[in-house]
């Protein structure tokens, strides 16, 4: 049987579908879910990504502030706006998006964030909140993960799930929440022996590891339901050819747009052995703005007492 595509733009029509009743709410009692994305120098990448965060708060209601940044930003500098914005009663939301340039310590700025604000999740209190099970904002990727398992109907109480990746952003954050959520989990990295046998283990298989179609067939247990984090951008006819057993369109998409996008995950692979799989793209990546609106908006809530903490209910 054919494997089920998870459609990752449908999911988030349908959260951004339910935002706006959520943000409707919050006006009809006088409150206005407010982001502020800060962008420090010319990343290209980074560049779309905020731009496209400001407009999706615009077109759900929310408002929003972009900071642009020159890239020779200090440290204390980004500090001092932390600070501003941590006291402007109208942000409930601070988003610095990363990466930052080299001479700005990065941990100092995300941990000046006021825990209360920090719609990243990425603040040692909300790491901490989410370790313990009662958590607020968690990480925005990972949140999409569990989004699209959810609402897809995969059962994780008492799946085995592996995660491919430990990352502070991605692989640990995915972990915890799988876990919160009563799957068996296991995290594997670069220093995993025998990934592929491990990785076969998974009824759900998260792949974060940032490696183009790493996760061959023999990874994939038949009929596993495969999250592709995974975005990497190929922009060599030799990478193309790697990564894509029928490398025609790939090759058509290079001429045209210079660069194409993979998961980590084997795109022809997955399909065969898999009984349900995100594509890349268009799978896991449009969820994580959209659970940035979720988080800004739960924010904005939970900072003028209307809280919507989650909290697992282990034991
Ligand atoms: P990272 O580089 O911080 O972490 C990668 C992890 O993969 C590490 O823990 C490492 O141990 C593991 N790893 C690397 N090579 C491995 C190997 N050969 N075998 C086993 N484990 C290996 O990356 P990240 O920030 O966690 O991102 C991972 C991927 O997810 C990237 O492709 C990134 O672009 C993508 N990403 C996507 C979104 C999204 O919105 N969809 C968001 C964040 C990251």
């Amino acid at each position: 049987m054919a494997a089920r595509v998870l459609d990752g733009k449908r999911i988030r029509d349908e959260i951004k579908a339910e935002l706006v009743g959520k943000v409707r709410a919050l006006k009809a009692a006088g409150i206005t879910p407010g982001l502020a994305a800060v962008l420090v120098g010319t990343n290209p990448a980074s560049e779309v990504y905020v731009r496209n965060k400001v407009k999706t708060s615009a077109a759900l209601g929310l408002f929003s502030e972009k900071i642009d940044l020159p890239a020779s930003t200090s440290t204390l500098e980004l500090l001092d706006l932390v600070d501003r914005l941590n006291h402007r009663e109208e942000i409930d939301g601070i988003l610095i998006q990363l990466p930052l340039p080299p001479q700005v310590d990065q941990s100092l700025v995300l941990n000046a964030v006021d825990p209360a604000k920090d719609v990243d999740g990425l603040h040692p209190i909300n790491v901490g909140r989410l370790v313990s099970g009662d958590y607020g904002l968690v990480p925005c990727t990972p949140a999409g993960v569990i989004e699209i398992l959810k609402r897809s109907g995969i059962p994780i109480r008492g799946a085995r799930a592996v995660v491919i990746g430990r990352s502070d952003i991605v692989g640990k954050p995915v972990a915890l929440l799988l876990m919160h959520e009563h799957a068996t989990v296991t995290v594997c990295h670069s220093k995993t022996r025998d990934l592929a046998a491990v990785a076969r283990e998974g009824e759900i298989l998260i792949a974060a590891m940032g490696r183009p179609a790493f996760v061959a067939g023999e990874f994939i247990r038949t009929g596993a339901t495969v999250i592709d984090v995974g975005i990497n951008r190929l922009t060599t006819e030799e990478e193309v050819r790697r990564v894509f057993h029928d490398p025609t369109g790939p090759l058509r998409l290079l001429a045209e747009k210079g660069q194409v996008l993979a998961g980590d995950v084997q795109p022809e692979d997955v399909k065969k052995r898999a009984g349900a799989y995100t594509p890349v793209p268009g799978g896991v990546g449009p969820l994580t703005i959209a659970m940035l609106m979720a988080n800004t908006v739960s924010a904005a809530g939970a900072r003028r007492g209307r809280p919507a903490p989650k909290s697992s209910d282990e034991c």
